[in-house]
């Protein structure tokens, strides 16, 4: 369920292209300045790639592989964005006998300087994952303005070919994609594509509130264990926020999210939905779901949601299948009455785990229930650090990373940095106890 392999081989192509010119152009110039501009090309290039990935357009999951997977990309294309833009700022790129300086070639200098500084600011806010959400949000829109900022920097200033010229109209392509793709992403939320819905009912599940809510016109068609982004402007909730269709899909195109009150925006929900409110339903997105052959469901907490849609989706030869859901207790666990009515009728095994009366779960409890993991598949939902805990567990034991799936709940990432200060602090302690 990583990135799709043509996603890559894509991306790849679009910072290679200009090397198809440009041996055509190094005659007689400056090699150091050439490679400057074409790290200052790449950098064009990741951010226009990136700003269609934030489209969120049905193509961008068919490219690029799962919307969580793409963001990835998105932000990896976004750090390489800065750092070519760097390297371009510091190694000269300027090239004799181009042409006169004139008040333009001055403003896209400018232009460009600004952009980096911008940039620069606009990365470390993004990677540094404990400034709040929101505030994250509300400075990522600046990132578009940024990147025009580069294209016109790119296009008035002074460089070994014309905009004519075939790399000249490949990279004004490239700009305007990404022009584009930032306009569509920045314009008003009713200009997006989204489905028009109606809360059904609310009902209480646990810590979570499950919202049951019903088309208005056509359905969403969505697989079991995908999700979509809700957003309730009626109720002045115009932001869109990620959650799973818990439910499996039926003729009647009723949808089911179960929210958990995890942060602002979520507790804010609990108070203000009503019965009878329009919602607007953007997707469906997401890979994560059933696959063929023997299967380990592990859920923790409100990870149970995309498990709580596969198991009303089996049907009688699938799995066979054990879902084994953690909750701290049981009078807190969304949707445990649902599963266990529904694992009575023989169509799965189901396992609850009561962290409360009988501690944590560890990827021992994991193997001791799975038995033999060679062969089988392990589908998880739930915080990353019991993702990891597992994996590492698992990992040695049969289990290979192909056969390990997993659905986290997060589209923001940071870049490792945390794990990278506890691996430092892990190694100064260990060289300290030599
Ligand atoms: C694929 C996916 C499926 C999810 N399914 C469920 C589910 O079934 N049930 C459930 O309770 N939660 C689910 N979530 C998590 C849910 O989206 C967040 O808990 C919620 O958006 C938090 O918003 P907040 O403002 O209340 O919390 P905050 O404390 O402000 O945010 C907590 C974290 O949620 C994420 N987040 C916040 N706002 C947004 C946004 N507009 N878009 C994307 N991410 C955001 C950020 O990573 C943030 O760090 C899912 C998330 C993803 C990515």
């Amino acid at each position: 369920m990583g990135l799709k392999p043509i996603g890559l081989v894509a991306t790849a192509a679009l910072f290679a292209a200009p090397l198809i010119w440009l041996p055509g152009i190094a005659a007689g110039r400056d090699l150091g300045a050439l490679f400057s501009q074409y790290l200052g090309m790449t950098a064009l290039i990741a951010m226009a790639t990136s700003q269609v990935i934030a489209t969120r357009w049905p193509g961008v999951e068919g490219v690029f592989g799962a919307l969580d997977q793409s963001y990835r990309l998105h932000k990896w294309l976004g750090l390489w964005a800065l750092a070519a833009s760097f390297l371009h700022d510091t190694i000269d790129a300027d090239m004799r006998g181009l042409g006169a300086e004139t008040a333009l070639v001055d403003a896209a200098e400018t232009a460009g300087e600004i952009s980096l500084y911008g940039l620069l600011l606009l990365v470390v806010i993004t990677v540094a994952t404990f400034i709040p959400y929101h505030l994250w949000k509300w400075t990522h829109r600046f990132i578009g303005v940024f990147f025009v900022l580069s294209a016109f920097h790119y296009l008035f200033i002074l460089k070994p070919f014309s905009n004519g010229d075939p790399l000249g109209l490949y990279m004004g392509a490239v700009c305007l994609i990404g022009l584009m793709a930032y306009a569509y992403t920045s314009a008003p939320r009713g200009c997006r594509p989204s489905k028009p819905y109606r809360i059904r009912s609310l009902t209480p599940e646990g810590d979570a509130l499950a919202v049951t809510l019903e088309p208005v016109g056509k359905p969403l068609r969505h697989r079991a264990g995908q999700f979509a982004f809700i957003s309730f402007p009626e109720l002045g909730l115009t932001e869109p926020h990620p959650f799973t269709l818990s439910q499996a899909p039926d003729e009647s195109g009723a949808l089911r999210m179960t929210i958990a009150p995890l942060g602002d925006y979520t507790i804010r929900l609990m108070s203000r939905l009503e019965e009878g409110a329009e919602a607007r339903i953007e997707g469906p997105f997401g890979h994560f779901g059933a696959v063929k052959g023997p299967q380990l469901w592990v859920a923790a907490g409100i990870g149970i949601t995309p498990f709580a849609a596969m198991a009303g989706a089996l049907q009688a030869g699938d799995g066979p299948v054990t879902l084994l859901y953690s909750v701290r207790k049981r009078a807190t666990a969304a949707h445990l009455s649902e599963l266990e009515a529904k694992a009575a009728s023989g169509k799965f095994r189901l396992v609850v785990r009561e962290t409360a009366t009988e501690g944590r779960l560890t990827a021992d409890d994991v193997r001791k229930l799975a038995g033999d993991l060679s062969g089988l598949h392990v589908m998880y939902c739930g915080p990353a650090a019991l993702r990891d805990a597992l994996w590492e567990g698992l990992k040695g034991h049969g289990l290979s990373a192909r056969r390990f799936r997993y659905e986290l709940f997060e589209i923001r990432t940071g870049i490792g940095l945390k794990r990278l200060l506890a691996y430092l602090t892990e190694r100064r302690g260990a060289v300290k106890a030599r």
